[in-house]
């Protein structure tokens, strides 16, 4: 699979996370304070809700950085290359996710690194 390829899967992925995003921050936004027309329990309902559709907000727009992060990197001519040491990463892992920033080695001493005690076994 070519760049250009890779680009349009990318945007187009974008283009389906940037209307999913402005609903999850629609469903984020505001819970009705209005305590004579909402139900103790409504509300409750309404802040769980609303708790659901930020989770769902934050992963939205940890996604869109991650593609426009890899749109950038297209531009830049390193697409496809590990952000750690450079090596050309595997096409696999890039179809199976074109936003991927590592080969499989430096990805697992990442996870390492971020796990207290991990070098140390
Ligand atoms: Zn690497």
């Amino acid at each position: 699979m070519n760049l250009a390829e890779f680009r349009r899967i990318l945007e187009e992925e974008r283009a389906r996370l940037s209307s999913a995003r402005d609903q999850a921050r629609a469903s984020a936004a505001v819970v009705e304070l209005d305590q004579t027309s909402v139900g103790r329990v409504s509300r409750v309902d309404a802040l769980q809700q609303q708790a659901l559709a930020k989770g769902l907000l934050a992963r939205l727009e940890t996604r869109e950085r991650r593609i426009e992060a890899a749109l950038a990197r297209i531009e830049a001519g390193t697409f496809g290359q590990c952000c750690e040491c450079g090596v050309a990463l595997d096409q696999r892992l890039l179809l199976s996710d074109p936003t991927a920033l590592f080969c499989a080695e430096c990805l697992a001493e990442r996870a390492d690194i971020s796990t207290p005690g991990a070098r140390l076994r």
